[in-house]
């Protein structure tokens, strides 16, 4: 279960790569539309108005909706040090630190005034399941803060030692009390300004049994055409299943990668205060 909102510095993302097979890809930007209500009403996926990216080659696509971002551009706030001045004693001896830019680096660090470590502070990673059961998709209202009360998909931190496979598998086990299979990884997305990365995976339900786990108010099926849109938890939720409505609208779920822009200063809770940038379908 994603627990807290961990800032925790910020991803340095290589724009570039060499893809080894020609694949058609879009690379797009897009802004959440969606009008604010009350995060305990619960509304259909409006999908006329879903503000999404579609790849040339398989979506009808929307011009007025769209807003294309150079590849080489970066809409990503730039390189900061949150959270670092937080940091005032060493993990490793106790010592108090100190905040300087280490020889030979540009961010600023905690370093250790007793045994010199620097406190590096990297991207955690989320990992999760969208399970597609007879067309519906299983949601968890989440029982613990932030965001308690509303919706969202089976995930949370992946653990040491164990794969991004067997993260997801392990937090939709704790979360839906559900066993799944992985069927195939559906979208990563980035979001640099809290330090994060989303895997998320398609998945389905070994035996069609689920109950709300510890961290869970209630589990529950949701036709693709009535998730709560404005009644999920993080950004990150609207992202993955607009996406998702669409490739199912398409009639087949691609591979997404994107960069998740918050708007800096906006809560957790400002699920549509984002952009989706660099969104890549294979
Ligand atoms: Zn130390």
């Amino acid at each position: 279960m994603l627990k807290a909102i961990q800032v925790s510095g910020c991803v340095t993302l290589p724009l570039r790569w060499s893809l080894k097979q020609p694949l058609t890809v879009t690379f797009i930007s897009i802004s959440s539309s969606f009008s604010s209500k009350p995060f305990s009403s619960f509304s259909p996926i409006p999908y006329p108005s879903l503000n999404l990216i579609h790849s040339v080659n398989s979506f009808t696509p929307r011009p007025r909706r769209l807003r294309f971002t150079p590849f080489h551009a970066s809409s990503s706030p730039p390189l900061h040090s949150a959270g670092v001045r937080n940091i005032k004693f060493c993990q490793w001896c106790g010592g108090p630190t100190k905040h300087d830019i280490p020889d030979g680096e540009q961010k600023l660090r905690a370093i250790c005034t007793l045994c010199g470590k620097i406190a590096y502070q990297n991207p955690k990673m989320v990992v999760g399941c969208l399970i597609d059961h007879e067309n519906k998709v299983l949601l968890c209202k989440r029982n613990i803060q932030p965001s308690h009360g509303l919706w969202t998909l089976p995930a949370g931190y992946l653990e040491i030692g164990e794969s991004a496979v067997e993260g997801a598998i392990r937090e939709t086990r704790e979360e839906a009390n559900a066993d799944v299979e992985v069927i195939s990884p559906f979208a990563q997305l980035d979001i640099p300004l809290i330090g994060q990365t989303y895997m998320i995976f398609l998945a389905k339900l070994k035996t069609p049994h689920f109950s709300p786990g510890p961290e869970s108010s209630e589990c529950q099926l949701f036709p693709v055409d009535e998730i709560p849109i404005n009644s999920l938890s993080f950004s990150s939720m609207v992202v993955t299943l607009s996406l998702y409505a669409e490739d199912v609208k398409a009639g087949k779920p691609k591979f997404h990668y994107g960069i998740i822009n918050k708007r800096p200063g906006t809560s957790p809770s400002d699920i549509h205060a984002y952009t989706l940038d660099h969104h890549m379908l294979l």
